[in-house]
Parts: structure tokens; C-alpha cells; sequence
């Protein structure tokens, strides 16, 4: 039975972890140790459509509550400067697999000529536009919603709702740890104390303290496939740039660029490989893209992977402890709230017993396995640029993986299945992410179908309406008016 939680690290990871498991595992005490001088890590903005989910509809935390805190921004897609299209947009609803009222195919066959516009959320998009308005003006918000989060404000939120719940904080550094028969039985700290406790959440960042180091868990690198190693960050103050809606992914001589838009700032982070352009060149190429910015000095540095298991015994490694792969999909925090989610669902109904831990690594793996072959295929399809980091991409890039797929899309076409199982992993972005990659970078396939003359207008009428819709919307700004409103009510609030 277990009683006592220790977790490591107060990141976005170790607070999500802390409040999950004190939110639905009844009774158990649960403590956070994490060390001020070692910090967060700062980085981490851009969320998934899961992120929301998780806070509001299954730890309950009043999304008012939340906005207050947190002071999200929306992000209703990634907007792509990436492949042959001068531009495309991901949208966050079901785009290039869905087939919509009218059309005897998914929408996907109907973008030869024209990507733009296949939904709602896209042409949002291309307005610079948040929200459509319901009946009465105010912004349609989906419960769905996924947000912009400047990681600092994000943790203090976090950490004011574990507090309010009993989670008690220990500041202090930890130096080692104390091997036992469940695996570890406490945590050294650099002051001689040592805590004890049934089961410890390792959510110390890259320093992996418990699984790398202590239980030396072998790592999986990722670096056959993805090749970035490296980020340069900035910022800028806003004046009057509108705030955009989306996150942007730009390709860059060697990597590429987001752009994020919080309320008062303009986040861009470069992410590159440092075997294609040194540190110094990295910077150079971004205040040259970026003048505005504030360059900040340090440049993160990260490997990606994952471990070979998350849960050891009695450690589980949470966030970039864990498994990490750059930001271009925003898989951090995604992966963190989907882990937990899991974790706290399986030992709130069963024991945690090997095989149980068995099932949750196997599911762990192949959601990150997943992950990687998705980014890997934005990079190999990327002609944007023939410089010779892309070139690399296309060349050298591991896609045995993917294989499978790409035969069956070379068949078949942006069909919303495929042999190759995507989506039985635990991820947001299911096989229409992969098609939206597939069809927005042009990659052939043969199953080529020509629209009849109706199913042109049904298109076009579609767009006519998106477009109505779009121009009334509202903007991120008018949108946040309306729900700092004091009359303002969020769905389940009375
Ligand atoms: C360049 C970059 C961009 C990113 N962008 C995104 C994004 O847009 N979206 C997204 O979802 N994710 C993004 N991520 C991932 C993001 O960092 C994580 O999703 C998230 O912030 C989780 O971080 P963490 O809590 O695992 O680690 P951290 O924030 O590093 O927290 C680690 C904690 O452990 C503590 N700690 C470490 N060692 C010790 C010790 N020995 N003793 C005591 N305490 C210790 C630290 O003090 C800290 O509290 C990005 C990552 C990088 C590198």
C-alpha cells in the first residue's frame, strides 16, 4: 500500500505529478523536494489540446482560478513556414483525414491545388483570429483549448494549487540517494538529511537524479532520427504587434525557430543541431532573423530520447527526467499530464505490480517512439531549404520506421487509417497530424481522386462560411477581456 510520495524536482513535471497524485490517490502523503539554486528550467510554453484536459476536467482546477495564475495565451494550431508551401497551418480539429458533409473522400484529397481553409480553426488562423463568437458575441472557447504558458508563471500557479491541496515543499538540494529492496529507500540530502518514503517521482529535469543516475536506466537516443541538440532563446516586449493565436514553426538554416505570443512578450527560440552550425553562427542567424530580440546568454543544451523504462521499481521519471524531444509539437507538457494521467488511473485501481508496471512502460515507449517518428517526418520532408543541416534531414534521417506508412499513403492516400496503428499509443496527435505532414509537404501518392463539380462547390460554399465566420471573430486580446470579466462564467460555474 502505498502511503508516502517523494517527489524530485518542482518543475512543470514534479507539481503536475504532485498534484495528480494527491488528487486521486486518497490518502497518501505527498512531498516535493526541489532545489532554488538548480532552478526550473525556464523553457516550455507551447502546449497540446490534452493540457487543459488534464487541469480542468480531471484535476478539477477551476479554470478561472487557473487564468488568474497562469495568464495563458491561446494557441489554436502551429502555424508552418516549412516545405514547399509558402506557408501551411496545423490546425488543432480534425483537418486532412476528415470528410466532411458533401464530399465522398476526406479533405485531405481535396488539396492538391489549395491547402488553406479545410476548417474552421485554420481559417481562424489565417485571420489572426482566436475565437469565433457564440450567439451573444462572446468567444465560442472549446473546453479543448490549448494555451501559450510562460513556464515561471505556470509553475508558481502550479505550486499555489499543491500547496492549497497539503503538498508540502522541502527546499534543499539533493545529492544522492539510498538503494533499498523496493528500489530506493530515501534521498540524501546535501545537509545529511535523508527522506524516506514509499514511492519517489523523479522530476528532476535533465539531471534524471534517480533514474539516470542512481538506478542507471539505460537511455534510447533519438539521435539517429532527430538530430537537434541545441537552442538559442529571446524575447521582446510587446508594442503593437497583434498577439498571434498560434504558435509559428519556421525553418531555419540549420533547424528551425518558434514563435510564441504571451500577453506582454514575443518568445522565438532557435533549436538546432550543433554538428551543423556552431553556437556563435546559431545566435548570429537569429538576431539577423529576430532583430527585437533579447538574446538570453545561455543556450540550452539537451539530448533527445527517452529512457528504456519510466517506472523502476518504486521511481517513476516524469517530464524531461524521463524522455524529451525538441518542442516542435509540443510534446513536453502533453507527455507529462498524459503519464500521469495514466499512472495515478492504474494504481488508483490495482497494485503496482510488475506487470502492471510492464504495460505502463510498454505504452510510455511507443507513445515517445511515436512522437519521434512523427518529428522525424517534418524533417524529412522539409525541401524548404537545401542547406546542408536539410540536406542531412532528408538524407540521413532514420525513417525505417515509417516505412509502412508511407507505403500505405503512397497506396491510399490521406485516409484516416492505417496499418500501421497510430493512435492506439497515448498522444494528441493521432494519424491526421501525420497526413496533415504528409499532404501540406506534397509528398505523391497514388491514389489520386478528381472532384466532381458539386463537391468544388460544397468546398468553396464551406470556405465562404469559414470566412464570415472568421472575419467576426475575435482576437486573442478581446477574447481575454471578455473572460477576466467578473460576469463572466466558464462552463461547469454556475
Ligand atoms: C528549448 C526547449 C523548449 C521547450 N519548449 C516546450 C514547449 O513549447 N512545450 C512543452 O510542452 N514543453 C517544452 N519543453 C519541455 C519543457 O521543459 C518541459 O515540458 C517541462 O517544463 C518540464 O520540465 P521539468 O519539470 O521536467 O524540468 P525542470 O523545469 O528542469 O525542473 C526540474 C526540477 O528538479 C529540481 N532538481 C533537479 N535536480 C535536483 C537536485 N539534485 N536536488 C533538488 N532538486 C533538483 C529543479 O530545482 C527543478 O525544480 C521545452 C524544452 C526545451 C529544452
Amino acid at each position: 500500500m502505498m502511503k508516502s510520495i517523494l517527489i524530485l524536482g518542482a518543475g512543470s513535471a514534479g507539481l503536475i505529478a504532485a498534484l495528480t497524485l494527491k488528487r486521486k490517490v486518497p490518502n497518501v502523503s505527498v512531498r516535493v523536494v526541489r532545489s532554488p539554486e538548480i532552478g526550473v528550467i525556464g523553457v516550455g510554453e507551447s502546449t497540446t489540446v490534452n493540457v487543459g484536459e488534464h487541469f480542468f476536467e480531471y484535476l478539477k482546477i477551476p479554470r478561472r482560478r487557473f487564468y488568474e495564475l497562469a495568464e495563458p495565451t491561446w494557441k489554436i494550431g502551429i502555424h508552418f513556414l516549412w516545405g514547399p508551401l509558402p506557408q501551411f497551418d496545423y490546425a488543432f480539429e480534425p483537418q486532412m483525414g476528415f470528410r466532411a458533409p458533401g464530399l465522398s473522400r476526406p479533405n485531405g484529397f481535396y488539396c492538391e491545388d489549395r491547402f488553406d481553409s479545410m476548417n474552421l480553426q485554420s481559417e481562424l488562423m489565417a485571420h489572426g483570429k482566436a475565437f469565433a463568437r457564440q450567439p451573444n458575441g462572446a468567444p465560442d472557447i472549446p473546453p479543448w483549448a490549448a494555451f501559450h504558458l510562460e513556464n515561471v508563471k505556470l509553475v508558481k500557479a502550479l505550486e499555489t494549487f499543491a500547496r492549497e491541496d497539503g503538498v508540502e515543499f522541502i527546499d534543499a538540494k539533493v545529492q544522492g540517494a539510498e538503494r533499498g529492496p523496493e528500489g530506493i529507500a530515501a534521498v540524501i540530502l546535501e545537509d545529511g538529511r535523508r527522506l524516506e518514503a514509499d514511492f519517489f517521482v523523479d522530476a528532476s529535469g535533465f539531471r534524471s537524479e534517480l533514474l539516470g543516475k542512481t538506478l542507471e536506466e539505460p537511455f534510447v537516443s533519438f539521435a539517429g532520427s532527430l538530430f537537434n541538440d541545441r537552442a538559442v532563446v529571446g524575447r521582446w516586449d510587446r508594442t503593437d504587434e497583434p498577439t498571434l493565436p498560434y504558435t509559428t514553426a519556421e525553418t531555419m538554416d540549420s533547424g528551425w525557430c518558434w514563435r510564441i505570443d504571451h500577453e506582454r512578450t514575443i518568445n522565438r527560440g532557435y533549436v538546432y543541431s550543433s554538428g551543423a552550425i556552431s553556437d556563435d553562427d546559431a545566435r548570429e542567424e537569429f538576431v539577423r532573423k529576430n532583430p527585437k530580440a533579447n538574446v538570453f546568454d545561455r543556450v540550452i543544451k539537451f539530448r533527445s530520447g527517452r529512457y528504456g523504462r519510466a517506472w523502476v521499481d518504486n521511481v517513476l521519471g516524469v517530464g524531461n527526467s524521463c524522455g524529451f524531444v525538441e518542442p516542435l509539437e509540443s510534446s513536453g507538457l502533453m507527455m507529462v499530464c498524459l503519464q500521469c494521467n495514466s499512472f495515478a488511473e492504474m494504481i488508483v485501481n490495482a497494485d503496482p505490480t510488475p506487470s502492471l508496471r510492464g504495460y505502463y512502460n510498454k505504452l510510455w515507449a511507443a507513445s515517445w517512439d511515436e512522437i519521434r517518428d512523427f518529428l522525424t517526418l517534418h524533417f524529412w520532408l522539409n525541401t524548404r531549404l537545401d542547406t546542408p543541416y536539410w540536406q542531412h534531414c532528408r538524407h540521413d534521417a532514420d525513417v525505417s520506421r515509417l516505412t509502412a506508412l508511407l507505403e500505405f499513403y503512397q497506396e491510399n492516400g490521406p485516409v484516416d487509417f492505417s496499418p500501421y496503428q497510430y493512435g492506439n499509443t497515448a498522444n494528441a496527435y493521432g494519424i491526421d497530424g501525420f497526413l496533415v505532414m504528409l499532404v501540406a509537404n506534397r509528398f505523391p501518392h497514388r491514389a489520386k481522386y478528381v472532384p466532381t463539380s458539386a463537391e468544388r462547390q460544397s468546398i468553396a460554399n464551406r470556405r465562404i462560411q469559414y470566412k464570415a465566420l472568421a472575419q467576426s471573430a475575435l482576437t486573442v486580446e478581446e477574447a481575454l477581456a471578455y473572460v477576466r470579466h467578473p460576469n463572466w462564467r466558464w462552463f461547469a460555474e454556475s
